[in-house]
């Protein structure tokens, strides 16, 4: 029997992609359907067909996997947020585990690899310290405040995002009352007209601080003065600005922020180290899980008072002030400038003088600082962004030989190939840990501790 778009075929789930879909096979082809979950037998209608393989939308459970959850989120499916809510807690650290595994093994070239148990989240939802809802307008008129429905602009009404804080849902309110109220419109993507684009919301878990931030295609917000009036009866309340973004861009922040009420930024704590955050500062989303992070480098640097350490990737700082008091001296280098002003600030506050900062490509400053300052390293950190570590930096580690590499990483594919290339070039894998930040996505953290092969 051939087969052909919008049929609709029976199939057992057997596998997961890293992406968090189902893997299934009818008729001698492999099926990709995303929310269905290992373990089920659905019903599933094809959408694309090729040669081998097709993608499948899925229609119906017909037998539910024993390692079915029940997602938090009526939107879950909608929204291109989550891809594992589907799925039990417990069964998605063991997709994430495998997928760590896996990468080493098919694009690291690792046989025998020391992965040590995955370090999960107590609590998988409301663990996000910031969110940054679209406003749009209803059929009838009214604002909403949502997200984007996958692969689209659309936005979806929904003011309580299961991983975000319950205060979100209480600030949103009060604005879409607001503008409801005064006449304010949501901004149009379309036609360029409206006041308010954005709402960014961000919690100190640790102080309780709330900041909200109003993005607005405009110079000033009427009635300011009664928004901040309501807002404030939301405890916590710390600060509340607006943010000037006029450009036709999906960028969500412009530069210039207007204070409306409090500093113009919380502050929140990682372990005993204080953060100042502006709207526009970059902060680990996930604070709880960034200590355990944080503490995992810690461990597996060992580090006894003496070590010269370099920070690579160091966005505002956050692993060099962590680590400062337990080694001799940290370099930090980051490529975006108002991040290591960031940095700078906040090592000032916390009386940390033993860092120091540089702005740049670590592909340039390290070789540079190393060549020709001769400044070398006993451990390094490299912390980068998901597509890994540049070879020109991974030479200059290889040159620079540190006792200890520890390697943090968001994307264990891009790690694997680089941990391939250290291996072959006098570094020893030694312990690898996944940490899980985000948790109902298929995003996993690692930390990977690298040795010098002794001469
Ligand atoms: N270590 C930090 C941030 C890691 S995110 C923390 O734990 O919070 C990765 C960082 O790498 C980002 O801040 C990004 O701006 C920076 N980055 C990207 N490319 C870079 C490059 N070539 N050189 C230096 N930093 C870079």
């Amino acid at each position: 029997m051939g087969l052909s778009k919008n049929d609709e075929i029976e199939i057992l789930i057997e596998d997961m992609g890293t992406d968090g879909e189902g893997i299934g096979h009818f008729n001698g082809f492999t099926f990709f359907v995303k929310d269905a979950v290992i373990g089920d037998t659905i019903l599933a209608k094809i959408m694309k067909l090729k040669k081998t393989y097709g993608y499948a939308r899925l229609i119906k459970v017909l037998s539910p996997s024993d390692n079915r959850g029940e997602p938090k989120c009526k939107f879950y499916r909608q929204c291109g947020g989550c891809q594992l809510q589907a799925l039990q807690y417990d069964e998605q650290l063991r997709f994430k585990a495998n997928k760590i595994r896996n990468n080493l093994k098919r694009i690291g070239g690792f046989d025998d690899i020391p992965l040590l148990p995955i370090v999960g989240m107590e609590e998988p939802y409301f663990y996000r310290n910031k969110a940054q809802f679209p406003i749009g307008t209803d059929k009838t008129g009214k604002p909403i405040a949502g997200f984007y429905a996958l692969h689209s602009h659309n936005i979806i009404a929904n003011t309580d995002c299961a991983l975000g804080v319950s205060e979100n849902k209480a600030v949103l309110e009060v604005i879409l009352a607001f503008m409801e109220k005064h006449h304010i419109h949501a901004y149009n993507e379309t036609n360029k007209k409206g006041l308010i684009r954005h709402v960014l919301i961000r919690k100190g878990f640790i102080t309780g601080e709330i900041m909200v931030c109003i993005v607005i295609n405009g110079n000033e917000l009427p009635n300011a003065d009664i928004l901040v009036r309501d807002l404030c009866m939301i405890s916590g309340m710390t600060s509340i600005c607006l943010n000037v973004n006029k450009e036709n861009t999906n960028v969500i922040l412009g530069n210039k922020l207007i204070s409306l009420y409090g500093p113009l930024y919380i502050k929140d704590f990682i372990g005993e180290v204080s953060f100042q955050i502006s709207p526009l500062s970059f902060f680990q989303v996930n604070p709880v899980q960034t200590k355990k992070l944080y503490d995992k480098v810690l461990e597996f640097a060992d580090f006894n008072g003496s070590e010269i350490v370099w920070d690579l990737y160091c966005g505002i700082g956050t692993i060099s002030l962590y680590i400062a008091k337990y080694v001799k001296k940290v370099f930090g280098v980051e490529i975006v400038s108002q991040a290591i002003d960031d940095a700078k600030r906040n090592a000032l506050n916390n009386n940390i003088e033993n860092v120091e900062f540089y702005v740049g490509k670590a592909e340039e400053v390290v070789p540079e600082l190393y060549k020709k300052q001769g400044i070398t390293a006993d451990t390094v950190i490299v912390d980068p962004p998901r597509k890994g570590c540049d070879g020109v930096l991974l030479d200059t580690i290889i040159a620079m030989a540190p006792r200890r590499l520890v390697y943090v990483s968001c994307d264990s594919a891009t790690l694997a190939r680089d941990l391939k290339y250290l291996c072959a070039n006098g570094f020893v894998l030694e312990k690898v840990q996944g940490v899980d930040q985000f948790g109902q996505t298929v995003h996993v953290e690692c930390v990977v501790l690298m040795s010098k092969v002794q001469k």
